[in-house]
């Protein structure tokens, strides 16, 4: 990305202005921008380079840049950068994601300088849009609907079949609690947990897949193998809940409790699996179900809890679903896209809060007869 600007002119301005007021008679400068550019070295930093010319000392020098996603309020970064004063300067400014956090692949942002020298002229360069990509790997493309795959291994039937997994996972969200994709969706199918661990800041080792709401990306780790692709098929459905309920409930006031959250993903995958129910089972027997209040609150760590946390909130949410249908659960997730807290929102759609959520679900789930 590369871009000459011609000289710029003031003389016409500055005359101007000595004509209103003679004391302001000063000697114009000639200030261009000479070259600027960014380069991204995925995933760790993008180098941002500008030189620039004039008459006198140019004496400051700044970077903006605003990146492309769902915002709250409109964000724009300014960097200011050190540099000695002269007439000729050349300098790059590097953003290092790893003290940052990183950008997914897939995403954008605009920037442009802004250079000033000592006489006070300035100039500003036009915004320029930069694409996030990874160009480690070489990315095919496939697009249905809202929704676009870019996966660098396998064949178009394993794109193919990927992609009629996010197309189910979105036709059975909507029947369940009709919610619908707001804005189109990226979704970057790496070959391996590993290669998607690569693409990554800090990459947490269990890390599978990854929902970037606010970018509406999704980064995901599935291989070839026919395992891969089952678990593949799950976690697709599952990242797409998370990106197309923290669409739809976006608000400056609150998050979603993290039992909905989850629960509403868990759902969309399809059945629990066997270790969930196991999780489950012994729970009931022990009586050491978690309280929906605590399940609000992000999960555990240690991996019994976390797939309990991850089974009750399944069926909680399938309780919610089954009992009181599709609109209710749409009902609620606008009520919590206004900002209402947790037990307001429930008692709003249901009558009750989350103690009574747990005393109707527990009571339910105690007379099921799990096979
Ligand atoms: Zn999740």
């Amino acid at each position: 990305m590369k871009h000459k600007i011609g000289l710029l002119i003031t003389l016409g301005l500055i005359l101007v202005v000595a004509l209103w007021n003679p004391c302001l008679v000063q000697a114009s400068s000639e200030l261009s921008i000479l070259d600027y550019s960014a380069e991204i070295d995925f995933p760790v930093k993008i180098i941002f380079e500008v030189s620039a010319r004039s008459d006198v000392d140019i004496d400051d020098i700044r970077l903006h840049y605003r990146i492309n996603r769902t915002e709250l309020a409109r964000i724009t970064s300014e960097v200011y950068i050190e540099f000695t004063p002269s007439k000729t300067v050349s300098i790059d400014w590097v953003w290092d994601m790893r003290k940052t956090g990183g950008l997914p692949p897939g995403s954008s942002l605009y920037y442009w300088w802004t250079v000033t020298d000592a006489d006070g002229d300035s100039v500003q360069t036009p915004p320029v849009e930069m694409l996030v990509s990874d160009k480690r790997y070489d990315w095919q493309e496939l697009t249905e609907g809202e929704i676009t795959l870019y996966w660098y291994k396998g064949d178009d039937s394993f794109s193919g079949e990927l992609m009629a997994a996010a197309q189910e996972a979105l036709a059975r969200l909507y029947v369940e609690t009709g919610a619908e994709l707001e804005k189109p969706v990226s979704i970057y199918i790496y070959a391996s947990s590993a290669d998607l661990q690569g693409s990554m800041i800090f990459p947490q080792e269990w890390t599978g897949g990854v929902a970037f709401t606010r970018y509406g990306i999704i980064t995901i780790g599935i291989g070839t193998s026919s395992g891969d692709m089952e678990w593949g098929k799950r976690a697709i459905a599952h990242e797409l809940t998370h990106l197309v309920i923290h669409q739809i409930t976006l608000n400056p006031y609150n998050d979603l409790p993290v039992w909905l959250d989850e629960g509403l993903a868990m759902n969309t995958e399809g059945e629990l699996l066997w270790y969930f129910m196991d999780e489950l089972n012994k729970a009931r027997e022990n009586g050491t179900f978690f309280s929906v209040r605590s399940l609000a609150s992000p999960f555990p760590t240690d991996t019994n809890e976390a797939l309990l946390s991850y089974a009750q909130s399944y069926e909680l949410v399938k309780f919610l679903i089954d009992e009181y249908g599709q609109e209710k659960m749409f009902e609620l997730l606008s009520t919590f896209r206004e900002g209402a807290g947790y037990d307001e929102a429930l008692n709003r759609v249901y009558n009750f809060d989350m103690d009574g959520l747990d005393a109707r679900w527990r009571a339910a789930f105690e007379a099921m007869v799990i096979l």
